[in-house]
């Protein structure tokens, strides 16, 4: 996907912003943890997997905000989160157990697994323990459910003891158990509103290229005066170097337009905004004209159209 030109300022960045863009455009999910065997925690972003501090670093650079937090279990003396889950038999602590149904000779107490009832003589149960036979379930005998028998010490049990072991052989149990929390992300607004309308701006900016031969960059990110970095829907690369901005409707415009002006007044680039037209006369009063240049866009404002007036300013 040809998701910008290449700029001096850029290298690696141009591609990890079409990469969220792409991803924000289709998904409106959060980006949660998840647990890859082998692999630990990764972030799985357009069928690939991020490392935590990979995902880390999109977060310093503001393409990703965090959303909340998702909790894993891990080993409380090494934290690996590679984790087993081992039933032990309450009393001997040992692992040999066999799951199976239950059966209970009343008269006598044994329990034990059904198996151990059938006869191969009878074709009545008989206790293994007093050698009765048993007919009646529910008088001679019951049938309690599902349990465990230890093979080591012959234990019959409902419930093992539950262990939890980790890669490095720690065993754990339940309530001692840590909580590792990892960062839920979702991509940042402002790469959110610009997958709107990113088809739009790589119209104009193939128009840009192709028809004027301006250097421009879909989604492009520039340094403020501040440290912080801005991500623009176009950046241009002419005579000189201007950024284009867009207000493209109404709705929530106070917000809008007080971030644009003090975004613009971070940058020593020229801001082109496009904003309805209706809004150009309210806004002129407002912004520096030195900082943000105002052009009319409307609903029917081709790309091309665009393109022409960016290139008129940027030479
Ligand atoms: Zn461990
Ligand atoms: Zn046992
Ligand atoms: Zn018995």
């Amino acid at each position: 996907m040809a998701f910008g030109v290449k700029s001096r300022d850029l290298t690696k960045d141009d591609s990890t912003l079409a990469f969220l863009a792409s991803y924000a455009k289709k998904s409106k999910d959060s980006i949660r943890p998840q647990f890859r065997h082998g692999l630990g925690i990764v972030y799985e972003i357009e069928g690939l997997d991020l490392s935590v501090d990979r995902i880390k670093t999109y977060e310093e650079e503001k393409l990703l905000s965090i959303a909340g937090t998702a909790a894993y279990p891990s080993c409380p003396k090494c934290a690996s989160l590679l984790l087993a889950v081992r039933l032990n038999c309450p009393d001997c602590k040992k692992t040999s157990l066999a799951r199976s149904e239950i059966m209970i000779h009343y008269e006598c107490e044994y329990s034990a697994p059904v198996e151990e009832f059938v006869s191969p003589k009878d074709a009545e149960y008989v206790c293994p323990k007093c050698s009765k036979h048993m007919k009646r379930v529910g008088i001679e005998y019951g049938k309690p459910g599902i349990g465990f028998k230890c093979q080591d010490c012959g234990r019959v049990f409902q419930y093992p003891l539950v262990n939890i072991a980790c890669q490095g052989g720690h065993e754990s149990r339940i309530d001692e158990i840590d909580l590792k929390a990892f960062p839920v992300y979702r991509v940042n607004e402002e790469i959110q509103s610009f997958t709107e309308v990113a088809d739009y701006f790589m119209l104009i900016q193939k128009v840009l290229t192709t028809g004027m031969g301006a250097k421009s960059e879909v989604l492009g990110r520039v340094k403020g005066a501040s440290g912080v970095t801005h991500i623009f829907p176009l950046v241009v690369d002419g005579e000189r170097k201007v950024v284009v901005d867009f207000i493209l409707d109404e709705s929530g415009f106070d917000a809008k337009i007080l971030q644009k002006i003090l975004r613009g007044a971070d940058l020593k680039h020229v801001v082109l905004l496009f904003v309805p037209e209706s809004l150009v006369g309210r806004l002129a009063s407002i912004v520096n004209p030195e900082k943000i240049k105002l052009l009319a866009v409307s609903a029917d404002s081709s790309p091309e159209s665009i393109a022409a007036e960016i290139k008129k300013i940027v030479g």
